[in-house]
This record gives structure tokens, C-alpha cells and sequence, in this order.
């Protein structure tokens, strides 16, 4: 693992360069969302939730949608047909067993047919502000790039990165490591030539020359 002292100095270069969201995104919607995601860009989930949303207005609407009526709505994301029976077994669970209110916690959110541990916090930290660090391919790949963590696992990831930042600084790393993960450094060909932080970071050489 890097010293904490390479870490702040990551922390401030990307913090010069990225904007970190300022407002809370309705918990449904960032559900509806992460349940599409899988395989899936942002480009075709996020409006795919929208649709969802604008068609079914509601979570009882749409837990009482033909799963084939649900499937054409959330079409193209991969695996629609599978999120379409957890959108249902979502909506209902979420009618039944938690007052038809998205749950506020990560133990009640990953009950919900495929939310996982990273779904889960992306909810908690959109949509109700909560300390906590999302790992998803981007933070994964770049703190095991930069040697912040050396777990593969994402849980244990979590872990550590809990353990290095600050409740405070949680949702801001977040954002910045996203936003650089999506820019430059990506998990198929980061772009090292042009990398703010190449001088730190450890990665093969030989491909910092290219
Ligand atoms: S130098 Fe390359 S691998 Fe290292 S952080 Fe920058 S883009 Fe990522």
C-alpha cells in the first residue's frame, strides 16, 4: 500500500480537477437505476430508469406491470429479462415489507432481489447523503492501480478505504475517483500520457511511455 502522505497528494490533484455532485437524487430513481447497471452503461440505464418511471409514476404501478411489459420498457439494458422480475419482486417487497419506502439502510437495501453491497451504497450515498464508498469497476481498478488497497475483493476494498478516508471525505473520493475512471484512467486502456498523477503512480512503465 502507498504512504498516506501519496494518497492526500492523489486526493488534491483530482479534487483540482473534478466537481463533486451537490445535491440528493430521488432514492427510487438511483434504485431503479443501479438495478439496471449490470453490463450496462449509463447511457442506456439511466434513461431506461427514467421510462420506467415516467410509465409506471409509481412503485405500486410498477410492481402490478407484466414482467414482458416491464422488459420492453427497460430494453436495450443487458439482461432485461432478469431485471425485469427483480424490478417486480423489488417493487413489492418494497410495498410489503418496508412501507413503500426505499430502505435507508445497506442491510434492507441488499434484501431487495439483485441489489448487492455496491448497489446498495450507491443508494445510501446518492440519494440520502451517507458515508459511504461505492466500489465499482472504476474505484476498484484505480485504488489497486495506485496501490491504495491490494484487496480484489470489493468488500474488502470497501473495508480499507473506510479505514484510510474520513466519514467526511467519503462521498467526495467517490465522485472524483468515478469521474477519473471515466476520463483517463479506465479500466481498458487508461490514457497515461495525459494522467495528472502519472508521476505517482506505480503502474508498468513501459505502458506510461506509450
Ligand atoms: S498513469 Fe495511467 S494507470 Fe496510472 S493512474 Fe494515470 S491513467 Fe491510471
Amino acid at each position: 500500500m502507498i504512504k498516506k502522505e501519496k494518497i492526500q497528494k492523489i486526493f488534491n490533484i483530482l479534487k483540482k480537477r473534478y466537481s463533486v455532485r451537490n445535491k440528493k437524487i430521488n432514492p427510487f430513481r438511483v434504485l431503479m437505476h443501479v438495478m439496471l447497471a449490470s453490463r450496462t452503461t449509463d447511457l442506456v440505464s439511466w434513461p431506461a430508469a427514467d421510462r420506467l418511471i415516467e410509465k409506471g409514476k409509481n412503485i405500486s404501478n410498477i410492481s402490478k406491470m407484466k414482467i414482458n411489459q416491464i422488459e420492453k420498457i427497460i430494453y436495450p439494458s443487458n439482461y432485461y429479462k432478469t431485471k425485469a422480475k427483480n424490478i417486480k419482486k423489488t417493487c413489492k417487497m418494497i410495498i410489503e415489507e418496508f412501507d413503500s419506502k426505499i430502505p435507508k439502510t445497506r442491510e434492507n437495501l441488499m434484501k431487495l432481489p439483485g441489489v448487492g453491497g455496491k448497489s446498495a451504497d450507491i443508494v445510501l450515498s446518492f440519494s440520502y447523503n451517507k458515508p459511504v464508498i461505492a466500489v465499482d469497476a472504476h474505484v476498484k481498478w484505480i485504488v489497486n492501480t495506485l496501490k491504495i488497497s491490494n484487496e480484489k475483493e470489493p468488500e474488502k476494498i470497501r473495508k480499507e478505504l473506510h479505514e484510510i478516508f474520513p466519514k467526511n471525505k467519503r462521498i467526495e473520493v467517490n465522485d472524483l475517483f468515478v469521474q477519473f475512471g471515466k476520463e483517463i484512467c479506465n479500466t481498458s486502456r487508461p490514457k497515461c500520457w495525459m494522467c495528472p498523477i502519472k508521476n505517482i503512480c506505480p503502474y508498468d512503465k513501459k505502458r506510461l511511455k506509450k
